[in-house]
């Protein structure tokens, strides 16, 4: 069974160990372990189930460690650092030759960010070096967003989780690349909106694509194992099954269905969201109606996991 703990001082010893941590972050929960150990690092994937071709970020405590870490770190870098970190932002630079290639999946770049959440700092500062810390649950189901999802999705194992209560962001970082020869590119949405990045970074951020691998883009990503099916008018007839779950954004029609009301702040909605998941897809329910949000570009980290986590959007 995992032992949920707030005692810091234990996590960092066991890092140092070449042991797995689940640590809380603004963001989402990350299965954490020390970024120069390679046979830590592989801990995590086979722990996730993650394919090795998928690349981790390493997490750390202070925009200064980079570095330790990045080759190169231009002026561009310098500026979103400088207005973004510690938080929700993930930046792909040139890597140095003694970053471990099970880290970055092969690639000569790497991706880093400060985390935000005290108790990350707090376990960074302790640990003192990198940690990997991807999203710690099994590959391709739901982002955990406290400290009982990531026991729930590690039940039979004796995971260490750092409880830092429910996560403030909800969803995964923003990630941009910034890789010499290439224009700068948004490779995953967040909450942190492309608008205010470009704004800092003085240039336009163009969409993934390019020939970066691309971050949890498979398909079906962060879903729940009931079927979820996005909505705008809620489908005739589907309002009276108790078999059917709902999770809304603002207004909400009256169901014999359990449902959620995540509101319609995007800020608030995104910190609920995993949670509402997680909360339905423990009803063995026949499916999860997810009313779909306005399309406007507070709502696009949203919408793009949303996506995601349904099988059919209408
Ligand atoms: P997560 O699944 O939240 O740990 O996010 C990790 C994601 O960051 C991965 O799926 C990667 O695709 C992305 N990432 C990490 N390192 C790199 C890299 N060197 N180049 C491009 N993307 C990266
Ligand atoms: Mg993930």
């Amino acid at each position: 069974m995992p032992l949920i703990t707030h005692d810091i001082g234990l996590c960092a010893a066991q890092l140092r160990d070449g042991h797995l941590v689940a640590m809380p972050t603004e963001t989402v929960y990350g299965l954490a372990a020390d970024a120069r150990q390679e046979s830590a690092v592989r801990q995590v994937f086979a722990l996730k189930g993650r394919p090795s071709s998928n690349p981790l970020i390493v997490h750390l405590h202070a925009g200064e460690q980079a570095s330790q870490w990045a080759a190169e770190i231009t002026p561009q870098a310098q500026r979103l650092m400088a207005a973004f970190w510690p938080g929700p932002l993930t930046l792909v630079l040139p890597a140095r030759d003694d970053v471990l290639r099970c880290v970055t999946a092969g690639q000569n770049s790497v991706a880093l960010r400060v985390p935000a959440h005290p108790m990350a700092q707090a376990l960074l500062r302790a640990f003192g070096g990198g940690l990997v810390a991807p999203s710690a649950n099994r590959y391709m189901s739901i982002s955990p967003t406290s400290a009982e999802h990531v026991a729930k999705q590690f039940a039979d194992s004796e995971l260490t989780i750092l409880d830092g209560g429910p996560c403030q962001v909800g969803l995964e970082s923003s990630i941009v690349s910034l890789l010499p020869g290439d224009s700068p590119r948004l490779l995953r949405r967040g909450m942190l909106g492309r608008m205010r990045l470009q704004e800092v970074l003085g240039e336009a951020l163009e969409e993934r694509a390019g020939d970066v691998r691309a971050p949890g883009q498979h398909q079906r990503h962060y879903a729940p194992t009931t079927p979820a099916q996005g909505f705008v008018q809620a489908p005739a007839g589907a309002l009276d099954s108790q078999a059917h779950g709902w999770i809304w954004c603002g207004s909400a029609h009256l169901s014999q269905g359990p449902a959620i009301n995540l509101g319609a702040d995007p800020e608030q909605y995104a910190a609920g969201f995993y949670a509402a998941l997680y909360q339905l897809d423990a009803l063995g329910l026949q499916r999860i109606y997810i009313q779909v949000p306005p399309h406007q570009e507070a709502w696009a980290a949203v919408h793009d996991r949303l996506v995601r986590a349904c099988h059919s959007l209408t």
